[in-house]
C-alpha cells in the first residue's frame, strides 16, 4: 500500500499585476470659469486655495490669505 503524497501546487498568495488602479476622470460638468477660493490653514499659516488648482502663498494673517484669494477671483 503506497501512500504517496502528491506535491500540492501552492496558490500564489499575492499577484502584483492583479491590482490595476484605474484613474477615474471627473465629469466635465463644471463651468470653465469657476474660481472659488477658500482659506486653508497650515499650522500657523493660512493659504488661499482655488477650485482651479491655484494656491496662494502661505500667510501668517488669515485676512491676507483671503485677500490673495479675492484678488485671484477678480483676476485669475
Ligand atoms: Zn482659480
Amino acid at each position: 500500500m503506497a501512500d504517496q503524497q502528491a506535491p500540492s501546487a501552492r496558490p500564489t498568495a499575492a499577484d502584483p499585476t492583479a491590482s490595476d488602479p484605474t484613474t477615474v476622470a471627473p465629469a466635465s460638468a463644471e463651468p470653465a470659469t469657476a474660481h472659488r477660493t477658500t482659506t486653508v490653514e497650515k499650522g500657523r499659516f493660512t493659504a488661499a486655495h482655488c477650485t482651479c488648482g491655484w494656491r496662494g502663498p502661505a500667510r501668517r494673517a488669515r485676512s491676507k490669505a483671503r485677500t490673495d484669494g479675492t484678488e485671484h477671483e477678480a483676476s485669475p
